[in-house]
């Protein structure tokens, strides 16, 4: 039976490149995206050309009622999950924290850590061997960020994925007796639609050079050590950290 996967966000960047690999790896696969439908119907087709079954369902991180939805859609058309991919997630336009006002600071804790919180604990109510689950995997998108600290430029970003982290360190002991596993991909500097939305559509190009790798990483390549991670080949895996930053 094939195994069935959640990825929030999973319309663009690096969630897509999870769910396209996930396909290939024979999972079924739900989207969820939060405004461009056209991408995540890009995305299904990509999955359903791949042979496996794709379902996209709209929700915003943000919104609780929206996130239970999307959980129930995806126990009714594809069943009980067994790998959540903790992905969506948002930055703003650099600027030191003494200018970053409330309403800035909520959107981006709402989105990148009580949108996560809510979705690994409606995950943890399905996979949990104490509740009749089967186990399962979850994999959070963190950032190298939540260590470097993202100074002068979005502390409230690295501090939401510092969040994440203890999340991930928490969960992880939390449910490991449950048959289920939580880890944690931090990326680099990666090419995506991203560094566009906070105002820097050139980042990349920029920053590469403080890269000991000296290039940008692709989504693909984040992609892979998700799939890694939520696999069975990292079977006594949990709690874990994996950089995927080319050095930095
Ligand atoms: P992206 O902008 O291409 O993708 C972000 C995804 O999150 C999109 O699909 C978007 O629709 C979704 N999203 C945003 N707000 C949402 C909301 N309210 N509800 C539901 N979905 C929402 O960027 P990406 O680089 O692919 O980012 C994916 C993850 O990787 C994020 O958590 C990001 O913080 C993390 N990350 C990215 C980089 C990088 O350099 N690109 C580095 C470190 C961490």
């Amino acid at each position: 039976m094939p195994r069935i996967m959640l990825v929030t966000g999973g319309s663009r960047g690096i969630g897509a490149a999870t769910a396209r690999l996930a396909a290939e790896a024979g999972y079924d696969v739900a989207i969820n995206y939060a405004t461009r439908v056209d991408a995540a119907e890009e995305v299904a087709d990509a999955v359903r050309a791949a042979g496996s079954r794709a379902i996209i369902v709209k929700a915003d991180m943000a919104e609780e009622a929206e996130i239970l939805s999307l959980f129930q859609k995806v126990d009714r058309e594809l069943g009980r999950l067994d790998v959540l991919v903790n992905n969506a997630g948002i930055v703003a336009p650099a600027m030191p924290v003494v200018d970053m006002g409330l309403e800035r600071l909520e959107r981006m804790m709402r989105v990148n850590v009580v949108g996560a919180f809510v979705c690994a604990r409606e995950a943890v109510r399905r996979m949990s061997t104490e509740r009749g689950g089967r186990g399962g995997a979850i994999v959070n998108v963190s950032s190298i960020a939540a260590r470097l600290g993202g100074a002068k430029q979005y502390v409230d970003y690295a501090a939401s994925k510092g969040a994440i982290d203890t999340l991930t360190t928490g969960l992880s002991q939390e449910v490991a007796a449950e048959g289920i596993r939580v880890n944690a991909v931090r990326p680099g500097l990666i090419e995506t639609d991203i560094h566009a939305s906070g105002g820097q559509p050139d980042r990349v190009e920029r920053l590469k050079g403080f890269v000991p790798m000296q290039r940008g990483g692709k989504a693909e390549e984040v992609a892979e050590t998700i799939l890694w991670l939520a696999s069975d080949r990292a079977s006594y895996v949990t709690g874990a950290f994996v950089d995927v930053g080319g050095g930095r």
